[in-house]
């Protein structure tokens, strides 16, 4: 099934999500976003006013969660929260609660029978190709300049320029550092700096890639 995987990491407000649905396209599998995942545990845990650094009381949540993603709509425990998983709430919290192993053994888990059950899939996050995936076909390790970053973020939802470079710094540093599983560039991926490209230019050498490695 790795022959079928495409992985696709990096940094927040890097263009992954907009690349990886075209990529899907080109390659014929279906798309699946991680961070869509950890979003509803957040939500969860805000919801219950469980303070996010609490690994003991976050755990139970997300191992018992049903979270259930279909391209952009995603449910948690059947409400459709596709929309509330977005806001700078559950942005602020994520990778608090995305530190806690027991929450990253629950996900990972989940994140592979997702693809299990389809026979292969792009899918995208912080620690698909070293960790939930480290032998897929093709691993991509897609980012872009800090300000490039905070400018689209900006362009995409909203609000004011320096907060939210000062929030995805943030971000970037608990996913970065964190002892399990951080934010780094898997051994054999592909690196791609989107700053000065065009989105159809990162998808076009992503997808020849995926073409000359699958024969297809
Ligand atoms: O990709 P997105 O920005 O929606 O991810 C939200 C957060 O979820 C990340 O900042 C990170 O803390 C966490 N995450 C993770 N591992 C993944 C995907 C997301 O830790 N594979």
């Amino acid at each position: 099934m790795t022959d079928r995987i495409i992985a696709i990491d990096g940094p927040a407000g890097a263009g992954k999500s907009t690349v990886a649905k075209a990529v899907a396209q080109c390659s014929g599998l279906p798309y699946l976003d991680t961070g869509a995942m950890y979003r509803c545990i957040a939500l969860s845990v805000i919801r219950a006013g469980i303070d996010p650094s609490d690994e003991r009381a976050v755990a139970p949540i997300a191992e018992s969660a049903v979270v259930d993603v279909d391209g952009a709509t995603v449910r948690l425990d059947g409400e459709d929260v596709s929309t509330l998983i977005r806001g700078t709430d559950v942005s602020s919290v994520v990778s608090t609660i995305a530190v806690h192993s027991r929450v990253r053994t629950a996900m990972r888990l989940q994140q592979q029978a997702w693809v299990a059950v389809r026979g292969g899939a792009v899918v995208e996050g912080r620690d698909i190709s070293t960790v939930v995936f480290p032998n897929a076909l093709l691993k991509v390790f897609l980012t872009a300049s800090a300000h490039e970053r905070a400018r689209r973020r900006v362009e995409q939802v909203g609000g004011d320029i320096d907060e939210t470079a000062a929030a995805i710094a943030e971000r970037d540093r608990s996913d970065s550092t964190r002892t399990d599983s951080p934010l780094r560039p898997a051994e054999g991926a592909v690196h791609i700096d989107s700053s000065g490209t065009t989105v159809d230019e990162v998808v076009s050498a992503i997808c020849a890639e995926w073409k000359a490695r699958s024969g297809g």
